[in-house]
């Protein structure tokens, strides 16, 4: 499944240049983007990025300042929210309280006019679906986060949207659950052919849930891929810091030739394997990945390229793995996880001794 590398597919919702502005503050700042049909789409970034904002322009409770926002080719521009394919789903999830479960997914329903046996049976489908069968008579404060959650996933579906957008969807949700939910989403997606856009800030859930990501920054796209070229290959130090770990080691161009980069740094020196449009004398940063180093307190064969020494700054046990903080010679610190494959620990590591972090070629990336 990977639309947007079809150069014959047409993009379900695009927006077109879309600028947004509350009184003279740009939110939104002249962004094109393309989300296909079926597919799973995040909008990642910071607080007061704009990811927000965007989702209520598509949802139509706010207009672009300038630019066009288009479903399935039509223009939305003046199209009230009601009359829009689409649905989006809050995170306070906006439940009735004084309602049952079964009438807040019926709500929708009843005010379009649909008769009675029809929403009868539209609930009860939709109470299988997310799995609240037995808790239909009751109201939303008894019951917990989760099933909140799915009453109110419940009922931004029951209406049959193409599209479902969703804001921070799981933010309430502590995250044993919230892992769960992200699975059950998914699967929902899969089994409804829908096309899901949603707002996060959480690197780990956009990773985990979607096809495509958009990482933001200030009203404007940094980069829109899939999780794994976002994580393998960021266009920024920006992205690279916002998803996932990284360390960063700045540095100089000493020669770029036949896709390798060999960098001066504090450090030592550093190859890698590169397409960046790096030159001799630039400055460049080497950025690499916690899991794509080794650490041992063995000294190297060859300590002249791509093997860094330090010192153990801090160690912290998260059982699938242990992270280290190692601070280098020149006074960088870099992050390096040691995942823990067996249930008897490898050679123990402690605070403050001397180590070495090694790493081919291939292991990072420069970034110019
Ligand atoms: P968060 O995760 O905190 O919701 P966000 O990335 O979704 O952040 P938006 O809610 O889209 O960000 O807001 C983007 C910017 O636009 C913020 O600086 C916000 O203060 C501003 N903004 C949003 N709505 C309005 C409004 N109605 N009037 C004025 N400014 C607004």
């Amino acid at each position: 499944f990977e639309p947007w590398n079809d150069p014959a597919a047409k993009p379900l919702i695009e927006f077109d240049r879309v600028t947004k502005r509350f009184d003279g503050f740009t939110a939104v700042d002249d962004l094109s983007l393309g989300i296909y049909e079926r597919e799973f789409f995040a909008l990642l970034g910071p607080s007061g990025c704009g990811k927000s904002t965007l989702l209520r322009m598509l949802a139509g409770f706010e207009e672009p300042s300038e630019g066009d926002i288009r479903l399935a080719g039509q223009s939305l521009r003046g199209v009230p929210p009601y009359r829009r394919p689409l649905n989006m789903m809050f995170q306070s999830y906006a439940l009735f309280p004084h309602m049952s479960v079964e009438k807040n997914i019926a709500f929708g329903l009843r005010q379009d006019g649909m008769a009675r046996s029809e929403i009868d049976a539209r609930v009860a489908e939709m109470l299988k679906l997310v799995k609240l069968e037995a808790f239909a008579r009751r109201k939303p404060q008894q019951l917990s986060g989760g099933q909140q959650q799915r009453v109110a996933l419940a009922r931004s579906l029951a209406k049959r949207p193409k599209v479902l957008l969703l804001d921070e969807p799981l933010g309430a949700l502590d995250k044993k659950l919230r892992e769960e939910t992200q699975f059950e989403l998914m699967d929902l997606q899969q089994e409804l052919g829908l096309t899901f856009v949603i707002v996060t800030h959480d690197q780990e859930e956009a990773m985990t849930m979607s096809d495509r990501i958009a990482v933001m920054r200030a009203g404007k796209l940094c980069q829109v891929a899939t999780p794994g070229v976002i994580y393998e290959a960021p266009s920024s130090r920006y992205v690279a810091d916002f998803v996932g770990n990284v360390s960063l080691i700045e540095g100089v161009v000493e020669s770029a030739s036949n896709g390798v980069v060999r960098l001066a740094t504090p450090v030592g020196t550093i190859e890698s394997e590169s397409s960046a449009p790096a030159t001799p004398g630039m400055t460049a940063a080497f950025a690499i990945r916690p899991e794509k180093m080794r650490l041992s307190r063995q000294v190297p064969g060859d300590i002249g390229v791509n093997a860094l020494r330090g010192t153990v700054w801090d160690i912290a046990y998260l059982g699938d793995v242990t992270l280290f903080n190692v601070k280098l010679d020149g006074g960088t610190m870099v992050r390096s996880t040691v995942i823990n494959a067996s249930r008897i620990a490898p050679e123990q590591i402690a605070w403050d001794e001397e180590v070495w972090l090694t790493f081919p070629r291939d292991a990072g990336l420069v970034l110019v």
